[in-house]
């Protein structure tokens, strides 16, 4: 399938207009102009997630798009989740048709720009003091950060749970021990802890707003969680226009796979919520279910930064929020500067039993 893209055009001289951070409107590549990005004032909605799971069911169409660059006419494909993209040629923003029924229905805006991104990078890797040098030249090279709006799903939910396990309280005794005092055999009394195990049951409540979960299956989906918090206040309703200059996807992970990641974060709360209902000092909890009910979800984009970095034959991703600016990346260690650094610790620590045992003997 053929198509041209769509691009936003500068009325004052025809370049074409990319999402500024700065301003938070279009802006020219050319003349610098800048074009304001209407506001809605449209709350978001959020949407049964019983009735998403019907919408989503449906099989979708894979199409193969091939498509043609509008500024400097080269021909090229798009995967098929791909909603806006970078011609790979001259860089000029490519925004696809978004007349899909799946289009996600907010976004956050980026709130940190390249620049600002590309610092806190340098700052996190500096700090890396076992990273390979490689990584660090590759940070000062200046090597551009690519921004990506990536699928998300937040999901909200009112939760049961019923539980039964054991509380543990500790109570001392009083024990009796024979011990040599100035080489006579004294008795003395000491406390001693116990734990006393009672078995308890019982119902907690929890009701989750907003829990997010990437569902792009492009970046690691654990890397995509540590990017967490999102201050999902700052979302908008969905506008292409925000998009423009940066590569962005529709979910490569759907609503009910999405839920089932949701729902691991939502239980390491409850058993929190659970310990702390049983009280006392030790808590065991043998049996959980939860229940969920007036689950919403919204699909959504949020802003990232990310980087990628080949180091011995491993990729490595680093991903920036592009709304708060938090950093989140595998760390490559370098086996000679950990080397170095073990050696030279042995030999101070030679040297100190060489100059100790010197005046000791
Ligand atoms: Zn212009
Ligand atoms: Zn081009």
């Amino acid at each position: 399938m053929k198509f041209k893209p769509k691009n936003f055009i500068c009325k004052n001289c025809g370049g074409v207009l990319r999402y500024d951070v700065l301003s938070h409107e279009l802006k020219c590549d050319f003349c610098g102009s800048i074009e304001k990005i209407e506001k809605s004032n449209k709350p978001i909605e959020e949407y049964d997630f019983k009735e998403g799971l019907a919408k989503f069911s449906k099989n979708r169409v894979v199409d193969n798009r091939e498509i043609t660059c509008n500024k400097c006419g080269a021909t090229f494909k798009l995967d098929s989740y791909e909603l806006s993209s970078l011609c790979p040629y001259c860089k000029t923003p490519i925004i696809t048709d978004l007349t899909k029924d799946i289009q996600p229905k907010s976004l956050i805006p980026f709130e940190i720009t390249e620049k600002e991104a590309q610092e806190r990078f340098k700052k996190w890797i500096g700090s890396l003091w076992f990273a390979p040098n490689q990584l660090k030249d590759f940070v000062d090279g200046n090597k551009k950060l690519i921004g990506y709006y990536l699928p998300y799903w937040t999901f909200d939910s009112n939760t049961r749970t019923k539980y039964s396990g054991e509380r543990g309280d500790i109570y001392f005794v009083t024990v009796k021990r024979v011990v040599e005092i100035n080489g006579e055999d004294v008795e003395i009394e000491e406390e001693e802890p116990r734990i006393m195990w009672t078995p308890v049951s019982g119902e907690v409540y929890h009701s989750f707003d907003d829990v997010t979960v990437g569902a792009s299956k492009t970046i690691s989906h654990s890397l995509l969680d540590r990017l967490a918090p999102w201050n999902t206040k700052e979302l908008i309703p969905f506008n292409e226009k925000y998009l423009s200059g940066f590569v962005s996807e529709e979910y490569t992970i759907d609503l009910n796979e999405g839920f089932r990641y949701a729902k691991e974060q939502m239980k390491r709360v409850i058993i929190g919520d659970i310990k702390r209902d049983i009280g006392g000092d030790q808590q065991q909890i043998d049996y959980m279910h939860t229940e969920y009910s007036d689950t919403t979800y919204k699909d959504t984009l949020f802003p990232i930064y990310s980087a990628e970095f080949k180091w011995q034959g491993k990729l490595y991703d680093y991903l920036i929020n592009g709304q708060s600016g938090k950093v989140v990346g595998e760390r490559p260690y370098s086996v000679v500067k950990i080397t170095i650094a073990i050696i030279s610790t042995i030999t101070i620590l030679v040297i100190i039993y060489y100059i100790y045992g010197r005046y000791h003997h």
